[in-house]
C-alpha cells in the first residue's frame, strides 16, 4: 500500500470519527480493522443525544434502526422510579457499520501485530506506512500495548466487566430499565429494547470490588434473567451471554506520544458513573483528529467523565446525583469534569 498520512487501527465509533474528521480536512487516511463490517459488537447501544450533536446528525435523520426513551426506569434496592431523560438505543452491528462508511477512509480488513517506529513515522506489520498513527483498536488496542502502556498503564482499579446478550425477541416493554446495586452488584443490570425487534440485557460492574466480594457476573446475570422471566419482560428461552472488559476515565491520559494518539477505549475514556463510551469515544476520535491537523497537544479534558448531566435533565435531581457520586468517591481525585 501506498503510504499514507493517518492510519487508525480500529474502525469503531472512536476510530471512524477520528477518520471522518481528518478526510474531512483532505488528509489521506486508511482504517485498518481485523473484523470486516458490519461486525458484532458486545454494547447495549444506549446512546445520548449528545452523541448525535458530536456526529452532527439529528437523530431522525439517523439511517437505521432507532429506538428512542422519553425517560428511563431506575431501580435501587426496591425502589422504582421514571427519571424523565431523552435517550436512544441502536445497534452497533449498524450503527459502526453505518459510521465507518461514511467517514470516507481507506478501510482494510487486517489484524495489526506490530508497530515499528521510525524517524519518518510508523510501519504496520512491514506493509502500512502512515506518518501518525491512531491507536482506536478498544481495550486490547496494539498501539496502546506496542506505544503507550509502558509510558502510561491502564488504572487497574477503573477496570470495569460486563456480560450481556443482544437477541430478537418481539419485547413487550418499550422501556429501558435499569437496575443499580442488585444483590451487592458493585455497577447495574440493563434491558434495553432496540428497532426492529431487538432486546440487548446485561449486567456490568467495577471488577475490583466484585472480586473484593467474592461474587463474579454469571451470578448476577442469573439473577437478572431470573427477574427479567419472572416479571415476563422475557421468554425461557436459553441465552448466551458474552463477555468483555474496559476501563472508566481517568484523568491522566494516555492520549498522545509524539504522532501517535489514543482514542476511544483504547484510551480508557467511558464515563466514570455509568460507563457510557460511545460518546467519549467519539469525541476523543475527533480530538487525536484535531491534535494531528493543528499540530498540538491532544489531551481531551474537555470531555465530560461524567454522564450525569447528559441523563438528567431537571436542575436539582442532577445536583443530588452529583453529590451522591461525591459521596460515593466516583468524582473524587484526578477527574476532569469539565463538559
Ligand atoms: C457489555 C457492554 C455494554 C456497553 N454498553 C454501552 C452503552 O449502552 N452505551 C455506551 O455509550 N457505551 C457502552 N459500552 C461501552 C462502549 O461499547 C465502548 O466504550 C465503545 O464501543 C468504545 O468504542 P471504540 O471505538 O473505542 O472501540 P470499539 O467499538 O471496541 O472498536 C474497536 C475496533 O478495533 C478493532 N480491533 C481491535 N484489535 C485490533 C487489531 N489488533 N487490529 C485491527 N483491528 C483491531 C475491533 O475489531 C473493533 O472494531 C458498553 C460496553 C460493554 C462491554
Amino acid at each position: 500500500m501506498q503510504p499514507v498520512d493517518v492510519i487508525v487501527v480500529g474502525g469503531g465509533p472512536a476510530g471512524s470519527s477520528c477518520a471522518a474528521a481528518l478526510v474531512e480536512a483532505g488528509r489521506s487516511v486508511a482504517v485498518l480493522d481485523q473484523a470486516t463490517f458490519p461486525r458484532t459488537k458486545l454494547c447495549a447501544g444506549w446512546v445520548t443525544p449528545a452523541v448525535f450533536r458530536a456526529l452532527g446528525i439529528a437523530p431522525p435523520d439517523y439511517p437505521r434502526g432507532l429506538h428512542e426513551f422519553d425517560h428511563l426506569v431506575i431501580h435501587v434496592k426496591g425502589l422504582t422510579f421514571r427519571l424523565p431523560s431523552r435517550q436512544y438505543s441502536v445497534r452497533r452491528l449498524e450503527f459502526d457499520d453505518f459510521l465507518l462508511r461514511r467517514s470516507g477512509a481507506t478501510i482494510i480488513p487486517h489484524q495489526v501485530h506490530v508497530i515499528d517506529r521510525d524517524r519518518d513515522g510508523f510501519m504496520v506489520d512491514g506493509a502500512f506506512r502512515c506518518r501518525h498513527l491512531v491507536g482506536a483498536g478498544g481495550t486490547r488496542c496494539p498501539v496502546y500495548r506496542q506505544v503507550f502502556r509502558e509510558i502510561c498503564a491502564h488504572n487497574a482499579s477503573l477496570q470495569v466487566a460486563a456480560m450481556e446478550l443482544e437477541y430478537p425477541i418481539q419485547w413487550r416493554d418499550p422501556r429501558c430499565h435499569l437496575w443499580f446495586f442488585d444483590h451487592g452488584l458493585p455497577g447495574y443490570s440493563w434491558y434495553v429494547p432496540k428497532a426492529g425487534g431487538w432486546l440487548n440485557i446485561g449486567v456490568g460492574a467495577m471488577s475490583g470490588p466484585l472480586r473484593a466480594r467474592g461474587q463474579n457476573l454469571h451470578g448476577h446475570w442469573a439473577r437478572l434473567v431470573a427477574r427479567l422471566r419472572r416479571d415476563k419482560m422475557i421468554d425461557d428461552r436459553p441465552l448466551e451471554p458474552a463477555g468483555y472488559s474496559y476501563y472508566l476515565r481517568d484523568g491522566s491520559g494516555p492520549w498522545q506520544c509524539g504522532n501517535a494518539f489514543l482514542a476511544g477505549d483504547a484510551a480508557g475514556m467511558a464515563t466514570r458513573d455509568l460507563g457510557e463510551g460511545i460518546g467519549p469515544a467519539i469525541r476523543s476520535g475527533q480530538a487525536a483528529a484535531r491534535g494531528i491537523l493543528t499540530g498540538t497537544a491532544c489531551a481531551p479534558t474537555e470531555i465530560s467523565a461524567l454522564s450525569l448531566d447528559e441523563v438528567i435533565q431537571n436542575g436539582l435531581l442532577r445536583a443530588l446525583g452529583r453529590s451522591l457520586l461525591h459521596l460515593s468517591g466516583v468524582t473524587s481525585r484526578q477527574l476532569p469534569l469539565a463538559a
